[in-house]
């Protein structure tokens, strides 16, 4: 085909599976763009760790295109419209091609690019991308969207998945200059050097290379034991694909084909492991797909018997939760690996999120609030999800009366208090027994020197855990029966 093609990368930055990249190709000249426009994500314009993470990414797309394509990403900041419509005048631009976003003020921003574009006499065309499914594609026996995971799962994996998408064979020699417009990733002023996020460098490989070492890494070492390690805080038996995936540096798609290809190659000997780690894949879908049909939820419940609710603002509180200083050992192991990483354990994120918005009875979107800003995977679709589930008022929520305790918590999946040493270094000389609640060390725990503190550096609970989830439980409780 002849004529000139953008392909505008969004949270797509790969160049394998890619189906809008792909059509681009088919084209004769191609312009790879690329847009930054915080604004017209507002309220949720990526956070900082996100653009730490984002910056690299770019580089990493950027290079990847020159290499194998010897095209140059074009970086533009402002308006999406008037970069690609800049584009369109001077280059006689015929398509436009990208992969789908679904936050609603993006949703919001492509439809009206599109609208324009189309009147403009341009062709334009959306992929799915991102998704194993279209958050359209699956509706219940009603025609309605799914509101319990379970049924959305036993129907999503009995529909066939898109194949992956090749990339051409031919070598793409086509190279349109696009001259002096250009801005440079560094232009962007994604990350500034006295920032904590610096110090995530050198704990994370970036880029789509990196996803698939990471997922090949995964699969060959850690997938056969997910099932039964995945809630053990201080082992890193998890995918870590988050923000790869959140980035679209690797898709689910190719993920279920890795998965699926060891799951042959095993004969089925892998005791429904390989089910487990798939079965989140498409909790991630159930997200979007809530956030696609529900895009109200997210800054406002989903079950609407909690509009309302009196969670609280503290802004003392809140503090000493987001710095790790609750005086609750796992909850601040969880929010200071999250300072010092950009990510969190899963069920430490479920423990600290819990505590927020049951035992110090805070608002749910705080919560959500601090971990957009510090985690590197931070994703509209699962944070509002992970939050709601957490605070009761989701779809599918925890219900009102599970509050997380974390010591016995503790107990039970960091039986030895590794996580927390590792965290917290100033518990580290605790013995296991009190480790996960020093308070309630006797006098035979205290160190021999009789000093009235077991660790002076730490600080004392912020809140009573039995007496806090009582509370809780009496708010929750006549909240629901007078709603
Ligand atoms: P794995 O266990 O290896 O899972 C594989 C993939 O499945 C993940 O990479 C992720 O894409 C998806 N996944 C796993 N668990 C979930 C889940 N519960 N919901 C939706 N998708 C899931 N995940 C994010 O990607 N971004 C967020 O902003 C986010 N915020 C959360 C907030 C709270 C309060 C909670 C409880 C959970 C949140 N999660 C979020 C979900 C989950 O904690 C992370 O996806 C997971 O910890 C990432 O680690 P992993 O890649 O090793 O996961």
């Amino acid at each position: 085909m002849s004529s000139t093609a953008i392909m505008w990368f969004r949270n797509d930055l790969r160049l394998h599976d890619n189906p809008a990249l792909i059509a681009a190709l088919e084209h004769e000249q191609v312009i790879p763009l690329y847009i930054h426009a915080p604004e017209e994500a507002e309220p949720y314009a990526p956070g900082e760790a996100s653009c730490w993470w984002l910056k690299q990414s770019l580089e990493s797309l950027e290079t990847a295109l020159q290499e194998k394509f010897n095209l140059t990403l074009q970086i533009r900041s402002g308006s999406s419209l008037a970069a690609i419509q800049n584009l369109i005048d001077l280059h006689d631009v015929e398509s436009v091609y990208w992969n789908r976003r679904y936050e609603p003020a993006l949703r919001r921003v492509d439809e009206n690019i599109k609208k324009m574009l189309n009147a403009d006499g341009l062709q334009v065309k959306s992929f799915n991308g991102s998704l194993i499914f279209e958050p359209w594609e699956i509706e219940n026996q009603q025609g309605d969207p799914y509101r319990v995971f379970t049924p959305f799962y036993k129907r999503a994996v009995q529909m066939p998945s898109l194949p992956l998408q090749q990339l051409p064979d031919r070598q793409v020699t086509t190279f349109v200059q696009v001259g002096s417009k250009n801005l440079t990733i560094a232009d962007l002023f994604l990350t500034s050097t006295f920032r904590w996020y610096n110090k995530f460098e050198g704990q994370w490989a970036i880029g789509e290379d990196a996803a698939h070492d990471r997922l090949m890494e995964f699969v060959n070492d850690d997938i056969s034991i997910y099932k039964d390690k995945r809630d053990r805080l201080a082992d890193h038996a998890t995918s870590r694909l988050s923000a790869h995936l959140h980035f679209g540096e690797i898709s689910p798609r190719q993920i279920l084909h890795v998965t699926q290809q060891y799951k042959h190659d095993q004969n089925e000997r892998n005791d429904g492991a390989i089910e487990a780690f798939e079965r989140q894949l498409f909790w991630r879908d159930f997200g979007h797909h809530l956030l696609y049909h529900y895009p109200q939820t997210q800054d406002d419940v989903f079950n609407q018997k909690y509009t309302n609710f009196p969670w609280q603002h503290d802004d003392e509180l809140l503090q000493k939760w987001q710095r790790g200083e609750t005086g609750i050992p796992l909850v601040d192991a969880g929010m200071r690996e999250l300072w010092a990483t950009g990510s969190m354990h899963n069920r430490a994120r479920m423990i600290v999120a819990s505590f927020l918005t049951k035992n110090l009875g805070l608002h749910w979107l705080d919560g959500a609030r601090w971990f957009w800003n510090t985690l590197v995977d931070a994703d509209l679709a699962n944070n509002t999800l992970g939050w709601q589930w957490s605070a009761g008022c989701g779809a599918d929520a925890s219900p009102y009366y599970r509050i997380f305790n974390p010591v016995t918590q503790g107990q039970r999946f960091d039986a030895n208090g590794d996580y927390i040493r590792r965290w917290l270094p100033e518990l580290a000389h605790l013995p296991n027994k009190i480790i996960h609640a020093p308070w309630q060390a006797s006098t035979n725990d205290r160190p021999s020197d009789k000093s009235d503190t077991l660790s002076p550096d730490y600080p004392e609970p912020i809140v009573d855990l039995a007496e806090s989830r009582k509370l809780a439980l009496e708010r929750y409780g006549a909240w629901k029966d007078n709603a």
